[in-house]
């Protein structure tokens, strides 16, 4: 009896390395979460079953303007510096913005965001942890605070430190939100996903690579050596025709980062794989 359950075990462990080895070298060398470089059968899953097919590889750019109201002040000149070298580039972004924030942003940001190609989405009331809070009146505030300042309508959510459950869904589909953009929910690590997909009528979007803070403050990787990860990783999942998705929240004015973010900005432009787009209008390519 215990002979089997032994050779059981071994041989499941078997399996599941063969799987991460696969998975970690020859599907996704690029994979950004731990957890998924470790059980990447959620992954695959998504990869093999996704009944979405996408016409072009897309990719979007989201920028968090978060965490304080401090920070979104003391950030003002590298929001606008981002956003100059976004519409240089043609690259349009969707920025995720905290509602009760609002105030602390300038007139210039809110305009060059408006006036250009770039989108907003719904970070929340606040800051906190949605899940502790009540998700359906926290939702539906967000959007309508952002509504009132800016001259669009808001689909998109996203929770602080992409933390959400079931209840959020409910309560975005509810508020009139049509995505969630990347995070994860208890039973569902979907962060680096290839495809959208949609569970409970909200669409769910993966796509990322690793982020900025990932990169520069937990790696502590130069500007130089950031550009080219981001440069592999985009070029690799355009090759397959995934989604990807950059989130971004560095608003250094320092030449050196300016530099590199316009370096991959062109990189991005001038790569023919690759079709830039909003979060909004992806949701509209694949309903
Ligand atoms: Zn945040």
């Amino acid at each position: 009896m215990w002979n089997w359950i032994l050779i059981i075990i071994v041989i499941l462990t078997i399996s599941h390395l063969i799987v991460i080895f696969n998975f970690n070298f020859i599907i996704n060398p690029h994979e950004p979460s731990v957890f998924t470089k470790i059980f990447p059968y959620q992954f695959i899953y998504n990869l093999v079953f996704s009944n979405i097919k996408l016409n072009e590889a897309y990719f979007s750019l989201r920028v968090d303007i978060n965490t304080s109201k401090e920070n979104v002040k003391k950030h003002n000149q590298g929001v606008l510096e981002l956003i100059k070298i976004a519409n240089r580039c043609s690259i349009p972004i969707t920025f995720s913005i905290v509602a009760d924030f609002l105030p602390a942003l300038s007139d210039e940001v809110i305009e060059m965001i408006d006036k250009g190609d770039h989108e907003v989405i719904s970070h929340g009331l606040n800051h906190d942890d949605i899940t502790e809070q009540d998700q359906l009146t926290s939702i539906k505030k967000s959007k309508e605070l952002l509504e009132s300042k800016f001259d669009q309508k808001i689909v998109g959510f996203i929770g602080s430190r992409g933390k959400h459950d079931p209840s959020t869904l409910k309560a975005a589909k509810k508020s009139g939100i049509k995505f969630i953009s990347s995070g994860y929910l208890p039973h569902l690590r979907y962060w680096s996903f290839p495809y959208p997909f949609n569970k409970k009528g909200v669409w769910l979007l993966g796509g990322s690579i690793k982020s900025d803070y990932q990169l520069y403050e937990e790696e502590n990787k130069t500007p130089e050596e950031a550009i080219n990860i981001w440069k592999d990783a985009i070029d690799y999942r355009a090759k397959k025709g995934w989604y990807t998705q950059l989130e971004y929240h560095n608003f250094s004015t320092s030449e050196e980062k300016l530099k590199a973010l316009e370096e991959l900005f062109e990189y991005i432009e001038e790569n023919e794989n690759l079709k830039t787009i909003t979060q909004t209008e992806l949701i509209k390519e694949v309903e």
